[in-house]
Formats: C-alpha cells, sequence, structure tokens
C-alpha cells in the first residue's frame, strides 16, 4: 500500500505570530502520522523558521514553488536550492494559481519539477482542470495534456507526488463526487503506470480542493487517493491533524 500524504499550503498566508499554528502541528504531529506523513508548506519567509522547529520531529517543511534555475540575476524568485538550504524537502510546482497569475506553461513547470529534484527535494507537480473545461467535457484531455507537459522524463515514485486540483474545487467547497475522484484518480494512475511502468504504480496522487476534515476520511478512502493537498484548512492545527488522522 501506498503511505498517504497530507500536505498543508499556505498558500500567501502565515505571518510569524502564525507559528504558534506550527507548534501545534508539531506537538500533535506523533498522533497524527498513525496513517500519513505530513508536510507544511508556509510561504518563503517561514521556511526556515519552520525547518529549524521541525528538527527530529514528524512535520516535513516545503516550499510552494521554485525558479527552475540554481542561481543567478533573477530579482524576486527563489532557486530550488535556497529553498532547500533554508530547509525545504519537498516543493510544489505548476500549481493552479501559478498556472493562472504567473501564466506557467506545462514546459517551465516541468523545468522546475526537475530544478526541485537538483537541489535533492520531492517534486509535487499539480494538474487540474477549470470549470469551463469541465463543462466543455474536457477534463481528461486537458489532465492528459498537463500530465505529459509537465512531469519530466526521470519521474519516480521517491521524487514525483502528482497532486490532482480541480480549479472550481480550490477554496469554494465544491468537491467532485466520489465516483468522479475514482474515476479521474484512476485515469491518472493509468497513465502513470504507462509512462513509469512500475514506479507510476507506486507514485502518490494527492487528492487537493476544498478539503476539510468533515470531508477528508471519505476523499481519502477512494482508490488511488494517495493523501491530500490542503489549502484553507492547513491554516489551523486542529483541522489539519483531523484530516491526517481521517486517512
Ligand atoms: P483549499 O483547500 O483552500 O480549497 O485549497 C486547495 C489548494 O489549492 C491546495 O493547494
Amino acid at each position: 500500500a501506498i503511505r498517504p500524504l497530507i500536505a498543508g499550503n499556505w498558500k500567501m498566508n502565515g505571518l510569524r505570530a502564525q507559528a504558534a499554528e506550527f507548534d501545534a502541528m508539531l506537538d500533535g504531529a506523533a498522533e497524527a502520522t498513525g496513517k500519513a506523513d505530513l508536510l507544511v508548506c508556509p510561504p518563503a519567509t517561514l521556511i526556515a523558521a519552520f525547518a529549524d522547529k521541525a528538527r527530529g520531529k514528524k512535520v516535513a517543511v516545503g516550499a510552494q514553488d521554485c525558479h527552475p534555475k540554481a542561481s543567478g540575476a533573477h530579482t524576486g524568485d527563489i532557486a530550488a536550492e535556497l529553498l532547500v538550504d533554508a530547509g525545504a524537502s519537498a516543493i510544489i510546482v505548476g500549481h493552479s494559481e501559478r498556472r493562472a497569475d504567473h501564466c506557467e506553461d506545462d514546459a517551465l513547470i516541468r523545468q522546475k519539477a526537475e530544478a526541485a529534484w537538483r537541489a535533492g527535494a520531492t517534486a509535487i507537480v499539480c494538474i487540474g482542470e477549470t470549470q469551463a473545461q469541465r463543462d466543455a467535457g474536457q477534463t481528461l484531455e486537458i489532465l492528459r495534456g498537463q500530465l505529459a507537459g509537465s512531469l519530466p522524463e526521470s519521474s519516480t515514485a521517491a521524487n514525483l507526488v502528482v497532486a490532482y486540483e480541480p480549479v472550481w474545487a480550490i477554496g469554494t467547497g465544491l468537491t467532485p463526487t466520489t465516483q468522479d475522484v475514482e474515476q479521474i484518480h484512476g485515469f491518472i494512475r493509468e497513465f502513470l503506470t504507462s509512462r513509469f511502468k512500475a514506479d507510476g504504480a507506486r507514485m502518490r496522487i494527492l487528492y487537493g480542493g476544498s478539503v476539510k476534515p468533515s470531508n477528508a476520511a471519505e476523499l481519502m478512502a477512494v482508490k488511488n487517493v494517495n493523501g491530500a493537498l490542503v489549502g484553507g484548512a492547513s491554516l489551523k492545527a486542529a483541522d489539519f491533524l483531523a484530516i491526517a488522522k481521517g486517512c
């Protein structure tokens, strides 16, 4: 069986005062990690502080994005090497908010995933269809294109996590039915095993989009759902830990 991963994406939230929530996650982690691994991706400003606190504890710290290059004249950008140096062990790439806000395309996201590996981090590659694409019946075609374009050739079960996040489910309180999740995660699994063989069969496929304590157990029980990428509910230790316990 694939051990689930519950990953929190704090997005552009997290003043230093909110570090107390992270402390509470560290305190409750031992109990919650019976069933799942835990990862918190705070804003870059908090990675080093969180990683220092998390040393020897059961919560890993990650980042939300990286630049494809290792260093250089790129004002305001952050290389994967700098994130790993600060304590990140995983990097989310290709989140729909980055695809939309920063016009990121599949080719760039693939380079970012490779940058994460170059620095020694796991890449969490996000894919997902918009409401308009779903309404047009294009969901599987869009996902196939994103998978084909965003996943580097040398992806393995150890260095890559796929996160399926339907854009229309992010921050809306809406979630697909468990039947829809099963169909789509099954489709992603087929793609991964056909392209990456045995590794593809073992890669984690996370579901993301309005995951809460009240719906987590049901979603996590769906075949080929190997954890969650949690936004809003990952800002509160009680909610985040409850989601992990629901695995
Ligand atoms: P919400 O859990 O707030 O819907 O966000 C999901 C997400 O985008 C995680 O990356």
